[in-house]
Order: C-alpha cells, then structure tokens, then sequence
C-alpha cells in the first residue's frame, strides 16, 4: 500500500503540508472575493498551510487577494510567489519582489520561484534571489517548469521545481521526478486535478467509488502517493478546500494505482516537459 506523508520538512527546515493550495483565477471576479479568502482560510484552518500565487496571476489580483486573506496567520502560512520570465533580471527580480510584496502586504516571500525559464541567464535571476535572501525579503528560492536539462545550468539548486502532473501529464516520471530525488529538490505538482478535465473520467470515478470519496480526491491522493510531492490544487470554496485537505487521509491500494497505470500509462521514455 502506498503512504504519503501528511507533513513533510523542505530543505530550507520548514514544514510544509503534501497539500497546498493554488490560487490561479483567484482574485478575478470581486463579487466572489469574499468567498475565496473563506476558502483559502478554512484550507489554512485544515492545515494545508502551503499557499502558492504569483505575480503573473491576473496581473497581481492573486496576490492582493492571498495577502488579505493570510493577514491574521501570516506566520502560519508558507507562502510561494513567482517572478515572471521577462521581469527576472537581476535588478528587475529585485524590483519585482518589492512589489509582490506590496500587493501581498507582508514582509517576506517563505519560497521565490522563477516561473519558466525565461530570457535572462539564470545565474543572474539566481543572484537576485540570494540578495533577496540576504535582505530578508524571501526565505528560498526554486523555479517552475525547469526540465531537466534546464536544472543542468542552473548555478546552485533550487528548493523546488513546480512543475505540471497529474495521471494525464505523466512524462515528468520518465527523468524528472528521478532528478529531482538525486539532487534533493523537491517537486511541486501544479494542475493536479488537470483544471477539471479529468473529474468525469470513468477509471478515475471508480477508483473513488471503491474509497467513497471524490475524484478530485483520488487525483490528489496519487500525486502525492510516494512523499517527495507537494500537490497544490486551487479551489475557490470552502466545501471542495475541506474535500481537498481530507484527500491527505486517502491511501491508494496496489489495486487502484494498477487501474490508474492502465487507464494513464506513463511514457516510454523521455518526452518534452509539458505546460500550462
Ligand atoms: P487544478 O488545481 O488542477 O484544478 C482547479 C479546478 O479544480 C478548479 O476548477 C476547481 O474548482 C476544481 N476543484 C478543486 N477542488 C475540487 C474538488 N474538491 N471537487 C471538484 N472540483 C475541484 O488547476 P490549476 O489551478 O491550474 O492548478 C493548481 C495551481 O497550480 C494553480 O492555481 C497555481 O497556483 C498553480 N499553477 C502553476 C503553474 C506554473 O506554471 N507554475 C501553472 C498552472 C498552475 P473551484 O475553483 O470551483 O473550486
């Protein structure tokens, strides 16, 4: 039978939860503000105590709605913010940082990721990021999206790579979930419920049946079925946060991982990182 660690130490020695919570299209719509900060809240409340935004989401709507909603429990919150590609100089990572956390209204970043590699070198992004480190305003840093050939040249290692996963975008099993083992970084799933699309399949929903929970708690039980994994889904209500944080409970049995392998085999071998 497969565990997977409700709890689980980053490198940087903080304890994290194996389940997070997204906010991409967060903040969007005004007339749902109220609810979503409920949302992220009652999540906090339930212990998935990891909050991942980022500046490109909805051009810093995200981040200003996340900063109200973790004002009263800053300090039990491990926040993730990402700079944009095209802003991740090394003065533009800075200026960029200062004013995520502005939008964010509070003090410092717990991990900083570069969102995909981008233009810049990344020993210069990477500079940036130490400097932050120094000043206080981030704790960590990683990036998102890197495959494994763009780790190769990365100065120093990251904390994390974010990267896409769920039963459908399985590619990342071929060489980089392995790499990312070997060198001790640990690995963010980001669309673990694939946006959605993946709620009505039927392998999936007799998985669920079988435990008598849902299948976005199937979805988010096997990404983090083998510790290492941080899975971040985004829900924008208080019912489907606490659906999402008792999926920590759920183990998947030998049966079910078979039945997911035949239904979502993994690639034979290496295949492009795929993104969102
Ligand atoms: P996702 O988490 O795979 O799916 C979100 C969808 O699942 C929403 O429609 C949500 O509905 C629904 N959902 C959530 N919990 C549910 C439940 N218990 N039952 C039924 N439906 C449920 O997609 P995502 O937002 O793309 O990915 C998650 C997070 O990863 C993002 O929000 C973002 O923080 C991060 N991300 C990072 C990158 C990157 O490039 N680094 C790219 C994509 C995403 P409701 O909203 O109605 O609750």
């Amino acid at each position: 039978m497969a565990t997977a660690p409700e709890q689980m130490a980053t490198a940087d020695g903080q304890v994290v939860c194996a389940v997070g919570q997204g906010t991409w299209y967060l903040g969007d719509d005004p007339g749902t503000r109220e609810e979503e900060i409920a949302a992220l809240r009652a999540g906090i409340e339930a212990g998935l105590n990891l909050i991942d935004t980022a500046e490109m989401y909805g051009g810093g709507r995200s981040e200003d709605l996340v900063g109200a909603a973790i004002a009263p429990v800053r300090e039990q919150v491990y926040l993730v913010d990402k700079v944009l590609p095209s802003n991740a100089s090394r003065s533009g990572t800075i200026a960029a940082c200062e004013r995520s956390l502005r939008a964010l209204g509070t003090d410092w970043i717990d991990l900083y990721l570069l969102h995909w590699p981008g233009p810049y070198p990344e020993a210069e992004t990477v500079a940036a990021f130490e400097e932050l480190i120094e000043r206080g305003l981030i704790r960590s840093w990683g990036v998102s999206n890197f495959d494994p050939g763009d780790l190769a040249v990365l100065p120093a290692g990251p904390l994390v790579n974010q990267v896409l996963y769920n039963p459908s975008r399985r590619g990342v099993e071929v060489d980089l979930l392995p790499a990312h083992r070997a060198a001790g970084i640990t690995t963010m799933a980001y669309s673990p419920i694939e946006q959605g699309r993946l709620l009505d399949d039927p392998t999936l929903a007799g998985v669920a049946r079988r435990h008598g929970v849902s299948v976005a708690q199937v979805l988010i039980a096997w990404a983090v079925r083998e510790g290492g994994v941080i899975a971040i889904p985004k829900a924008s209500t208080v019912a489907h946060v606490r659906e999402n944080a008792a999926a920590l409970e759920l183990r998947l049995d030998a049966d079910d991982l078979a039945a997911i392998d035949a239904a979502f085999p993994a690639p034979d071998g290496p295949v492009p990182l795929e993104i969102l």
